[in-house]
Formats: C-alpha cells, sequence, structure tokens
C-alpha cells in the first residue's frame, strides 16, 4: 500500500509496524507504540519502557524523534495563553496556541505552512502558501502541547483546527488527522471535541459532511454580503455566499451540528448596524452561532469601541441569532495566528484572527 505519511506520529497502529524497513513486528507491539505515543504523549522512543531495547533503537532509526517538529520559541501570555512557534523538520515554521481555562485546555493547531487564501486581514495570507502539513506533523502540535501539560497533571479537552492555513485545503491530512486524536487507543478524543474551521471551501464542506464525524465546523463569514466579502476574502468570488451557505446547510443536515460563524469587527469596516442586520438576515432559520471576533489591534485595521461591538451583537441578538463575542486572549505575546512566526522572520504582522 502507498503511504504518503511517513512520520510515526501520523501512523495508525497498523501502519507503523509496515513502516519499518527491517521487518514487521507484532500487532500488540505496535498497539503499545501508539499508546505511549497518543495517549501517553511520549518526548522519546526511551520512555516507552515496556518495549525491548532492539525495537526502541529500529524505532530509532527508522522515525528518528517521536515528533517531527522541534520548539523554537515558547511565549507565556499575562493571561495564562501559551504560543508556540515550532520549526517542522521537514522545512517551514508553524504556531499553535494553548488557551488554559479553569475546567477546559483548549490547543489552535496549524495545518499549512503559510496559507493561499489571501484573507486581507491575515498576517499568515500575507505570508503566502508553503506547503501542507502532514497528519503527523499536525498531530505532534497535540501531543507536544499534551506532553507539556502532562506534568501538571493537565489533559487537553478541545482543538480547534484554526492556526495556520485553511484546514481544508489540506483535506487529507486533517481528516487523518482527526482519525488519529479520535483513536480509541490514543488521545481518544471525541470528535464534538474537535472543531474544523474554514474561509469557506464549499466542495468540501460537502464531502466533511458525508465523513460520519460529528466535528463542529466553523465557517469564517466577516461579511454578510458579496461584494464586501469578496473585497475582504477572495474565496468569497470562488464560492459565493448562496453556494457557501448550501453547503453549510448540508453539513447542518448531514451532522444535525450546529455550525460556528466567524466574524472578525474591524472598525469602519464590516462593524455597523445595517451590516449586523444583513447578517442576521442572511443567517435566519438556521442552526447556527455568530462568534464576534474583535480583531487584534496591530497593522493598518482597528478594533471598534466596545459600545459597537456590543450594539453590532445586540442587533444580532433581536434577529433570533445566538451570538457571544470572543473574549481577547494572548494580545500581549502576538497570539493571532501568524504573528509570532511574522516577527520571528523579520516580517510585518498584521494580525489573524
Ligand atoms: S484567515 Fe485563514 S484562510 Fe484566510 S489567509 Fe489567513 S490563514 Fe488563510
Amino acid at each position: 500500500m502507498h503511504l504518503s505519511e511517513r512520520h510515526i506520529a501520523g501512523l495508525f497502529p497498523e501502519e507503523i509496524g509496515r513502516q519499518l524497513a527491517d521487518g514487521e513486528i507484532p500487532a500488540y507491539r505496535t498497539r503499545q507504540v501508539f499508546a505511549w505515543l497518543h495517549k501517553h504523549a511520549a518526548a522519546s522512543f526511551r520512555e516507552m519502557e515496556n518495549l525491548p531495547r532492539d525495537l526502541i533503537a529500529r524505532l530509532e532509526k527508522a522515525f528518528h524523534s517521536v515528533w517531527p517538529l522541534e520548539l523554537v520559541t515558547r511565549r507565556i501570555s499575562t493571561d495564562g495563553t501559551e504560543k508556540y512557534l515550532f520549526a517542522l523538520r521537514g522545512g517551514g515554521a508553524v504556531e499553535t496556541v494553548l488557551l488554559p481555562e479553569e475546567k477546559r485546555q483548549t490547543i489552535c493547531i496549524s495545518t499549512q505552512v503559510g496559507c493561499a487564501m489571501n484573507c486581507s486581514f491575515c498576517a499568515t495570507g500575507k505570508g503566502g502558501f508553503e506547503r501542507n502539513l502532514s497528519a503527523g506533523e499536525i498531530v505532534a502540535q497535540v501531543l507536544f502541547v499534551q506532553n507539556r501539560l502532562k506534568a501538571e497533571g493537565k489533559v487537553l479537552s478541545n482543538i480547534v483546527y484554526m492556526g495556520m492555513g485553511e484546514p481544508l485545503a489540506n483535506y487529507d491530512a486533517v481528516l487523518r488527522s482527526v482519525r488519529l486524536i479520535n483513536h480509541p487507543q490514543g488521545l481518544d478524543m471525541g470528535a464534538r471535541r474537535l472543531t474544523i474551521s474554514t474561509c469557506g471551501l464549499a466542495p468540501q464542506i460537502r464531502s466533511l459532511a458525508e465523513e460520519g464525524l460529528q466535528v463542529n465546523l466553523a465557517v469564517s463569514l466577516h461579511a454578510a454580503d458579496d461584494h464586501d466579502r469578496s473585497a475582504m476574502m477572495p474565496i468569497n468570488k470562488v464560492y459565493p455566499l448562496e453556494e457557501l451557505l448550501a453547503a453549510c446547510d448540508y453539513y447542518t443536515t448531514q451532522t444535525n451540528r450546529r455550525i460556528s460563524y466567524e466574524y472578525a469587527l474591524i472598525s469602519g469596516i464590516n462593524d455597523g448596524p445595517e451590516q449586523a442586520r444583513r447578517l442576521g438576515e442572511l443567517l435566519r432559520g438556521r442552526l447556527c452561532h455568530v462568534n464576534l471576533i474583535p480583531i487584534n489591534p496591530v497593522g493598518p485595521e482597528k478594533r471598534p469601541s466596545g459600545q459597537r461591538i456590543a450594539q453590532f451583537a445586540r442587533v444580532l441578538e433581536r434577529a433570533g441569532i445566538p451570538v457571544s463575542i470572543r473574549k481577547e486572549r494572548g494580545t500581549d505575546i502576538e497570539a493571532a495566528c501568524g504573528q509570532l512566526r511574522q516577527r520571528s522572520l523579520g516580517g510585518q504582522a498584521n494580525g489573524r484572527v
């Protein structure tokens, strides 16, 4: 069988043995290796103490390390938000953010080095697209942070695919990572605790609807009409709102999941009461929730005043649309996606939401 995934963090138990050039290993051993990697978030093969030494040596020879990435920087915000910048062994760098709360530990992971979608307000998009991450590179972000949390007796509770890149443009690797994270012998995290975001790739939303998974879908809208949305998000010229919302409705029908529509509020661009009214009209009668995200205050875009944000939310509420305003986190550590990488590469940050 041809397998494009090369790294052990991206392999299912039955695939691990097949990747060892010097012969198969018993199935119970591959299950042990998988559990060490995913359930216990081991940081090295040497930690796998119930494995024979020669098997550890073979794993080290075949895969070099348990994770195909290395930490470059970690920053911790005064509000507890942790931002990780990873160098990938296969080239490039990505960001991962941990959002610790009393009852939840949420991680935001990246799926591509850069992004081809070129949304006007996004630091990642400005840098262009380099490459897709493999499933192993996606899952390793989760395992690295889980390894760190383990020392504090904590476990990750939620995963959001909202870091660098457009997850649905890297469909196969993202789906493989979801199934690895779901795996009962590994992290065993239910799909309902995972959220995949998209800027609006309608055909892939339809495909995702047919996967038989219960993942949450977060769709970045940011505008309620095609004119405004195309100005902010070039993808809207390919899949305009009507086509996008038809795909979202299909997702809801197939999965019965409520869709979260993300709306980045930018002062003077999309934060007026008339735009709120149009958004309410657009979403009326849909099983949905609107997440208002005041944009991070870097670059030329400005965050609306608290009063203006509250007014926008009120208009939606009056239209019967459930709405919440995302709490600002980690602004002192460039927590908006793409900012830390941009700074580290010496570029100009603009601020992704
Ligand atoms: S907002 Fe998301 S989809 Fe748009 S350019 Fe940035 S990373 Fe890509």
